[in-house]
């Protein structure tokens, strides 16, 4: 993972999956704002295999309940090309 002096980066950096409290999560940057923010990514835990999208540059992290499946599964669409084929496949809550 990237360290950057950036407010968002660290806000990612100390991220942990709200399920299982694994640290730190992998972060995959899609598509950035200047050089620093990340406005499309995810992050990923590899305990439970959960994928947490970053969306308009907010990291979606709840819990399953609380997910939008029609969202994330969206989110898959989108991104299945740059998703590690075990997020796009087999990832939890949902995937493809
Ligand atoms: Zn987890």
């Amino acid at each position: 993972m990237k360290r950057g002096t950036d407010v968002q980066r660290k806000l990612l950096d100390i991220l942990a999956c709200p399920i299982d409290k694994h640290y730190p999560l992998n972060l995959m940057e899609f598509t950035l704002r200047g050089a620093d923010v990340i406005v499309d990514g995810v992050l990923i835990c590899s305990k439970c295999g959960r994928y947490f999208p970053i969306m308009d540059e907010i990291p979606v992290m709840l819990p399953d309940g609380l997910r939008n499946r029609k969202e994330d599964i969206g989110f898959l669409e989108k991104w299945s090309a740059k998703l590690p084929a075990q997020v796009v496949h087999g990832g939890k809550p949902w995937s493809l």
